[in-house]
């Protein structure tokens, strides 16, 4: 353990009850024995993990490149996905709406969205790491660097796509999110589930550790949100251990990275995009939650 490591009860149930479960890059996943939560313990400490968000790298993971790049054939996949979770929007009679989508990175999600929504429409990428920003500016999308705070704009809808294992508090995340929401308004939400996932070797790929700090199942995010005031309305599971994936991974592992290789379609794990409404809080849970953590 490094000095700036921090040890953390499970983000999800505050118990301290866990065990190994997966090594990666001398890090370890632990499984609460109370909720079944996946997490990274002991883990970087904030300010090392907003270190590595702002350039790129990740000095507590070996070097870890974590800029990735602008990947095109996205654009059409959240394109597909938005056309069924979002089909109200862009019916016949199309809405002018607003849009924010948080880590946008190069974009590719606020791209999609643009090229369905009504012309007058105000769609916005927020996005932390610089490079990232600046790549989607040149593709003519209007980005704001950051990451959200008082001066970012209410919208109608906001996507979170793939961000949800990088968050180290998930419940402070969607707090932060429903003050940038308009009331009524939606939240999408796209990560990985891992509710059928009992062992390392049945998920495909790396597990990005340290970059990535946990792992939920769908069961985890609609707790989280049901208990931050979001109303589930609809689901879609995604089957991601398909050829290309296979491909993808057995050259990673040609080049000695630290990936499990199964047959396509056989692993258990799967992703999941959740849509879900900002309901009226009933309790101010988001701003006891604040108090407390203050006293
Ligand atoms: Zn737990």
């Amino acid at each position: 353990m490094k000095n700036d490591d921090v040890m953390v009860n499970c983000p999800y149930c505050d118990s301290d009850d866990a065990k190994y479960w997966a090594e990666e890059r001398g890090w370890k996943v632990v499984r609460c024995l109370h909720c079944r939560y996946l997490y990274v313990n002991p883990r970087p400490s904030l300010m090392m993990r907003n270190l590595a968000t702002e350039f790129g790298t990740h000095a507590s993971g070996g070097n870890l490149d974590i800029s990735e790049r602008r990947v095109g054939r996205k654009v059409a996949l959240y394109r597909q996905a938005l056309q069924t979770m979002f089909s109200d929007l862009w019916s016949s009679n199309r809405p002018v709406i607003s849009w924010i989508d948080i880590g946008a990175g190069y974009g590719e999600m606020a791209e999609a969205v643009k090229s369905l929504a009504h012309p007058n429409s105000k769609v916005i990428g927020l996005e932390p790491m610089l490079p990232k920003v600046l790549a989607a500016r040149a593709m003519g999308l209007e980005m704001i660097s950051g990451y959200i705070d008082h001066n970012t704009p209410k919208c109608q809808f906001a996507s979170a796509i793939n961000i949800f294992s990088h968050i180290y508090d998930f419940d402070h995340f969607l707090c932060s999110v429903r003050d940038i929401l308009e009331e009524g308004g939606d939240l999408l939400i796209e990560t990985g589930d891992m509710s059928n996932v009992e062992s390392r070797e049945q998920l495909p790929g790396e597990l990005g550790l340290p970059d990535h700090v946990a792992f939920a199942s769908e069961e985890h995010l609609t707790g989280f949100l049901s208990r931050n005031g979001f109303k589930v309305i609809s689901v879609q599971h995604i089957r991601e251990d398909n050829l290309i994936y296979f491909m993808k991974n057995t050259l990673k592992r040609l080049v000695g990275r630290d990936v499990v290789l199964s047959l396509p379609f056989s692993s258990p794990y799967r992703s999941i995009r959740i849509r879900a409404r900002k309901l009226p809080l009933m309790t101010s849970t988001c701003l006891d939650r604040e108090s407390s953590k203050r006293t």
